[in-house]
């Protein structure tokens, strides 16, 4: 028999909006990560081709392509798909649509802004939350605690991803995932589907700074601006 093992998996790492993402296979090594969710904001395509690259000069680690979703209701993470993910659906509509695509399902940051699905969350069958977010962590973590005061009995299996739009940031949110065997990106995403998982977070340091610079003042073209200060 196989012995149960826990990774370290960061669901949250962005490989658009101007990121220096050649570097991630070596921060992965720096951050004593063993996997990722690469992720691009409404572009599955590019996260895919970008985790073939990496899988090819980096086999120690799992690379794992999803997108982050602009739903009416707010951000949405997809892994598991095969193909993109319409934008601008209700959130509880692209949640069944990953669903029926055999993929799995998480809602980021509920708590940040007007970008993410806030209270709707409650109504939404995502297999995951998470309750530790990187640029969430900046305003004194205050949204992560909300996420879990919020939504903790409502069945979502908890995660931590450090939404990194600058690759020396991964891995200030990441999760726990335990599996059996060899990891592999079925297995990690199986473990978020029965709830195999523990959220964990790095102290602030300067790396939480630049991410976070850099997400408010990247321009994003056709997509909605962060508005941090609406949170307030
Ligand atoms: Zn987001
Ligand atoms: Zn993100």
């Amino acid at each position: 028999m196989s012995k149960t093992k826990r990774l370290a998996i960061d669901f949250h790492v962005h490989v658009d909006e101007n990121v220096n993402y050649e570097k991630i296979p070596q921060m992965m090594r720096a951050r004593n990560l063993d996997g990722a969710g690469i992720v691009t904001h409404n572009n599955f395509a590019f996260a895919k081709k970008v985790v073939k690259k990496f899988t090819r000069v980096d086999k120690t680690k799992v690379y794992f392509p999803g997108v982050e979703i602009d739903t009416a209701d707010g951000h949405l993470l997809a892994f598991g798909i095969n193909k993109e993910i319409p934008v601008n659906k209700s959130a509880a509509a692209t949640v069944e649509l990953i669903r029926s695509l055999g993929g799995t399902s998480i809602i980021p940051h509920p708590f940040m802004s007007h970008n993410s699905v806030g209270w709707t969350a409650a109504n939404l069958k995502a297999d995951g939350m998470e309750f530790y977010n990187g640029f969430a962590k900046i305003f004194l973590n205050f949204p992560n605690i909300m996420a879990k005061v919020a939504f903790k009995y409502n069945g979502f299996s908890p995660l931590g991803g450090s939404d990194s739009h600058y690759h020396k940031a991964i891995g200030t949110c990441f999760t726990w995932v335990e599996i059996d065997g060899k990891p592999s990106e079925e297995k990690i995403l199986a473990a978020v589907k029965r709830g195999a998982t523990f959220p964990a977070i790095r102290p602030i340091d300067q790396y939480d700074l630049v991410n976070f610079i850099r997400i408010v003042f990247t321009p994003k073209k056709g997509r909605k601006v962060v508005r941090f200060l609406d949170y307030f």
